[in-house]
């Protein structure tokens, strides 16, 4: 973004957060909460009216003289598109300027190919569309999260390992199909963006979001921005090396953290110790039965993710860590573990700095995020300044 252009969005992104935190509100309120000057709040509402992301209400305080003209946010015919892709299915699901979903639709995919999951995402797109009885045109934008390694700035998936894609075009693929824009980011990073701009994330500078499930994810805030990396493929924390003569994992290393705490590796390490299960729901259920050898993996896992976790808290001081993901169920034999590992791996007396929270994870949230995607450029384009390209 020209710096020009970047100013004018920070400005209109202002407005709307102000308008979002106390509308409705009036444009003299508006100038004194964004310090901008009356004029400029004057000329940015009007385009934001004419781009229907707000409107004016004629209400309020009418001791004496007229009514003040106050501005709301338009959550009644301004929407954005949420979906929340994995291999075999996709979560859709229609937001407000809130995030707060008005409708969802879900659906199978019958084919890993792009072209034909693009014509199955739009579909699925129209139907959910039809389904709320809302136009195309109130549609400001769609957000796809899906897992691997994604150029957001470019909308390209560059590594799926689920669905074996490499270098996929999917934002335009979709958007050719769509006639709305399209964004696209790694789903870690769309949920991290969702606790940025509406969960508790809103109230710190820095933070992480660890997801624990099939593999393990994470986000990273970093003074207010979220952190990519040189080619936006930060946060492989799954593939931290833990032991280098542990198992081998899928990306080629042993001894990789998700070989330890991610889903497919508990089973196969309860299996290994002679207790017959086939599913994380299974070594679950074992464990809710007392089983001891589904116990000790669970708290085996436990300690080694606090430990990797406390390296993350050497490194980064977060005020906060949120914890999510599927792998979130089997809290109860995970986290004592994991906290006392915490406790005694980390550096000096940065653990007292880091609130920790752990949050069950919905379809719902993953949509949210990505509908965030969408969202965050309005309300706070900062956070999607264009990396630098690297060739
Ligand atoms: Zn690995």
């Amino acid at each position: 973004m020209a710096s020009r252009q970047l100013l004018k969005a920070l400005n209109r992104s202002s407005i709307l957060n102000a308008i979002k935190a106390y509308g409705p509100i009036a444009r003299a309120d508006i100038a004194r909460v964004t310090r901008l000057s009356p004029a400029a709040v004057t000329q940015l509402t009007e385009g934001l009216i004419q781009d229907g992301l707000i409107f004016e209400k004629q209400e309020g305080d009418s001791r004496g003289g007229r009514r003040p003209i106050l501005l709301a946010l338009n959550d009644t015919d301004t929407y954005v598109v949420g979906v929340k892709l994995a291999e075999t299915q996709a979560t859709l699901a229609l937001t407000d300027l809130n995030a707060d979903i008005l409708a969802r639709h879900r659906i199978q995919l019958t084919a890993l190919d792009p072209a034909t999951v693009c014509d199955e995402l739009a579909d699925g797109i129209q139907a959910l569309l039809r389904l709320a009885q809302v136009e195309q045109r109130h549609i400001l934008g769609v957000g796809v999260g899906l897992a691997g390694i994604v150029d957001s700035a470019a909308g390209i998936c560059r590594l799926s390992p689920y669905n074996g894609w490499r270098d996929v075009p999917l934002a335009d693929l979709l958007a050719e199909r769509l006639n709305s824009p399209v964004y696209l980011d790694n789903d870690v990073n769309t949920l991290t963006l969702v606790e940025r701009l509406y969960g508790p994330g809103q109230h710190v500078r820095d933070f992480l979001v660890l997801t624990i499930g099939r593999g393990v994810g994470m986000g990273m805030v970093a003074n207010g921005q979220v952190y990519r990396g040189t080619r936006g493929s930060g946060g492989e924390f799954g593939h931290v090396v833990v032991d280098t003569d542990g198992f081998l994992c899928a990306c080629g290393n042993r001894g990789c953290l998700e070989t330890f705490v991610a889903d497919p590796w508990l089973v196969r390490r309860a299996t290994i110790n002679g207790l017959d299960v086939a599913t994380p729901e299974a070594l679950l259920e074992a464990a809710q039965a007392g089983n001891p050898v589904a116990r000790h993996v669970f708290q085996d896992a436990g300690r080694v993710f606090g430990q990797s976790i406390a390296n993350l808290i050497n490194l980064f001081n977060p005020a906060l860590i949120i914890v999510s993901g599927e792998g979130v169920r089997a809290g109860d034999y995970l986290f004592p573990a994991m906290r006392e590992a915490m406790q005694r791996h980390t550096f000096g007396q940065l653990i007292e700095d880091v609130e920790m929270r752990i949050e069950p994870l919905s379809d719902d949230t993953w949509a949210r995020g990505a509908a965030s995607l969408v969202l965050g450029r309005i309300f706070a384009p900062s956070l999607n300044e264009q990396p630098i390209p690297v060739r």
